[in-house]
């Protein structure tokens, strides 16, 4: 029982003492109960977290308990292990009070064992997974094991090649990271081959990999020589290109010119060639990149990881396959980049270009900084016009025209046959081709400006000629013959171009331009009778038809002067056509042509066949300067034409002809419309100009018909 000492009332041999029992007063209230009933709960609660503590018995006479100074005494015996705590509430004579003060007690040691616990269990759990990936990896290394001891070590091997590529501790980490991420993924799974592909990609590139640069001008010019016949300009502007790069990348700073040496010419003339020995000469590595067709910016640039299947782009798949950083790179037809919705190609290449930029080229596959300013870009086209702005002001572009026949029999015979020979397996007295017969080659199997079919017909003669030696049927040496040419090529393609011999009422010979180099253009117009229509047919662009109609509208203009029946357009229907209808023909130089061949069939004067004519045409007759002179000269030139009626605006391009043209075309220069149709309109017999001496004694296979001849009977 709780007492209170009055006195002391005796001393010795033991203190006695008065007491006054202190009951505890009974209380039974709603609030004494709740407290009763909330701290057994506590008890239970404290007894399931810390277990030992309140034993099972203790337990038991806790839920017993009903009275509230009771069970707090209870409780504090078991619980309260501190003296002044346990004075403190032996003091307390208030049960409720007593009560609450153990509850509090109770509640306070509650949280800290829940708190213990929770640290307990995450250690635990931390643990746990350890030794789960511990063990784990320990399985799979021992699978590896099993299986051949490869993969295993593969991460390993991996780690290693990124620290020994040197790569820039930015770069490395960013490498070692996707190594990390590779080693936590199932080996097999698509998303481990994806980083595998990756690394791979990454460590195929060269990094820091260099070939000895070696520019001597006199070693880049033999080289230069040694593979191309003729083309001293072009070759001196190459030559002049590597000077300047040589000195601007001696210079401090190290940084050489950035201008890009761009070819441009018809396919065959040796653009690619003349690259490749640009990279030779230097001792770099050559590949080349086909731009044609490329519309989508990710071709350039590579899509983006994320995507299945991605891969670089192809300036990136290009310099792995070069395997040094400084290879020549050339772009080829980059007139024929497009753009669409996918982006736009051409910038991407800006910035390839640009040697602000270019010194850390993003690729979206790679997406690591990657130097592309150590390689030398050079570009080829066909044409320079659809070559976008912002790359054609980068560039130096270098024009290559065309060959003549002479050119042609030249390279044949020097590079193009032994070459093949050489490619066939044959030997130089195996196959002579006497040069007369390979300008029948040319003439016969080939219209182009460059050489390319020419070396195919070439090659297709060596074909035949390897197959008759292996099968037997020829032995010793052999020089071809025109019959055996024939024979192996079959009956030739082409006559010496359309004719042009004679002369013709309504059908003149123009000349166009088109990315194949020069090529004759005829056209003929027919009159019938009708109420003015004009019609245009074979594929002539919107400037050629507009410039048909100015043409027709001049010779209105002139009809009292030049003879013609006023008010023709009422009686009769015009129909211009352009034979060889299915090749897309445009722009304004057949403006002449088609004048000439209008008013001709208007008048029934004949034109004379033997000159070819190119200029734009005014409403008023005047004769307008127009592109590409040269390499229609040489159309005419190849077809045995030797009379070019031209604008004489155009006369100052005369001096980059080749000397041999030069001499052998007679040019009448013209700046009005009169001027034309005096030269070429046949007028009356005495006013005829005098025949030329034809090039080609030619047999007339591809003789025009004379379609106004005919329409009117005349
Ligand atoms: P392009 O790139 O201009 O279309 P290529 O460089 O592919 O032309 O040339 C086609 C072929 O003609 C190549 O075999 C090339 O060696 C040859 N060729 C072109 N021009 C010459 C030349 N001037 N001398 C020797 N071979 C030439």
């Amino acid at each position: 029982a709780r007492v209170r000492l009055n006195s002391f009332e005796l001393g010795r041999p033991f203190f006695g003492v008065q007491i006054a029992e202190l009951p505890d007063p009974h209380v039974a209230t709603p609030e004494a109960q709740a407290l009763v009933a909330h701290v057994r709960t506590l008890a239970e609660q404290h007894a399931e977290l810390q277990q030992g503590k309140l034993t099972p018995e203790v337990l038991e006479l806790v839920r017993a308990a009903e009275d509230p100074g009771q069970l707090a005494d209870l409780l504090a015996t078991q619980l309260v292990t501190e003296m002044p705590d346990r004075q403190h509430l032996l003091e307390e004579l208030e049960p409720i009070k007593r009560l609450e003060s153990v509850a509090i007690r109770l509640l306070g040691e509650i949280d800290m064992l829940t708190l213990e616990q929770k640290i307990k269990d995450r250690v635990r759990e931390q643990i746990d997974k350890n030794q789960r990936e511990y063990y784990l990896r320990e399985r799979l290394k021992a699978i590896h094991d099993e299986l051949g001891g490869e993969g295993g070590n593969e991460i390993e091997q991996l780690r290693e090649k990124v620290r020994a590529k040197g790569l820039g501790p930015d770069i490395e980490e960013r490498l070692l990271k996707e190594v990390t991420r590779l080693e936590r993924m199932p080996t097999i799974s698509a998303e481990a081959t994806v980083v595998r592909n990756y690394l791979d990609w990454a460590l195929g590139l060269p990094w820091h990999v260099r070939s000895e640069d070696s520019l001597d001008l006199d070693v880049a010019e033999e080289v230069l020589n040694e593979d191309h016949y003729g083309l001293d300009q072009v070759k001196d502007r190459i030559i002049e290109f590597l000077a300047v790069r040589k000195l601007t990348s001696e210079r401090e700073g190290g940084r050489p010119n950035a201008t890009i040496l761009c070819l441009a010419g018809p396919p065959g003339v040796g653009k690619t060639s003349l690259g490749r020995s640009v990279a030779e000469s230097m001792g770099r590595k050559f590949v080349r990149i086909s731009l044609g067709g490329v519309r989508d910016e990710a071709e350039i640039r590579g899509h983006r990881r994320t995507y299945i299947g991605a891969f670089p782009g192809r300036i990136l798949q290009a310099m792995k396959t070069a395997g040094t950083q400084n290879p020549v790179l050339l772009l080829d037809e980059i007139d024929k980049l497009s753009s669409d919705q996918r982006g736009d190609p051409s910038s991407a290449l800006l910035e390839v270009l640009d040697p602000e930029q270019n010194h850390a080229f993003v690729d979206h596959y790679l997406d690591l900084p990657y130097d592309l300013s150590d390689v030398l870009f050079i570009c080829t086209a066909n044409q320079i016009a659809p070559i976008p702005r912002p790359l054609r002001d980068r560039m130096e572009i270098v024009e290559i025209g065309g060959y003549t026949e002479d050119e042609k029999v030249e390279i044949a015979r020097r590079y193009l046959l032994p070459k093949q020979l050489e490619a066939h397996g044959l030997t130089a007295e195996q196959l002579e081709i006497p040069d007369k017969l390979l300008i029948e080659i040319i003439r016969g199997y080939t219209r182009e400006a460059g050489v390319r079919n020419l070396e195919r017909q070439i090659a297709a003669v060596c074909r035949k000629v390897a197959r008759e030696y292996v099968k037997g049927k020829r032995a010793g040496k052999q020089r071809l013959t025109a019959a055996r040419l024939e024979e192996y090529l079959g009956p030739r393609r082409f006559g010496y171009d359309e004719q042009i011999s004679g002369q013709h009422v309504g059908v003149a010979i123009g000349l166009g331009w088109t990315e194949v180099g020069g090529e004759l253009i005829p056209v003929e117009v027919a009159t019938m009778p009708g109420h003015g229509q004009l019609t245009i047919t074979g594929q002539a662009g919107d400037v050629m038809q507009e410039s048909a109609r100015a043409a027709l509208s001049y010779a209105r203009s002139r009809a009292e002067a030049l003879d013609i029946a006023p008010n023709f357009q009422e009686k009769i229907d015009l129909h211009i056509h352009l034979p060889e209808g299915a090749t897309p023909k445009d722009g304004p130089s057949a403006g002449i042509t088609m004048a000439t061949a209008l008013i001709s069939a208007l008048t029934k004067r004949p034109v004379r066949h033997d000159v070819a004519m190119t200029g734009e045409i005014t409403l008023r007759g005047r004769v307008l300067p127009i592109g590409g002179l040269k390499e229609k000269t040489l159309a005419a030139h190849r077809a045995g034409i030797r009379r070019l009626v031209a604008p004489a605006e155009n006369r100052r391009d005369l001096p980059t002809f080749p000397k041999n043209i030069q001499k052998e075309m007679e040019f009448i220069w013209v700046s009005s419309m009169d001027e034309v149709i005096a030269q070429v309109l046949v007028q009356s017999e005495d006013k005829v100009l005098p025949p030329l001496p034809m090039a080609v004694p030619a047999p007339n296979p591809l003789a025009l018909p004379e379609v106004a001849g005919e329409a009117h009977g005349s």
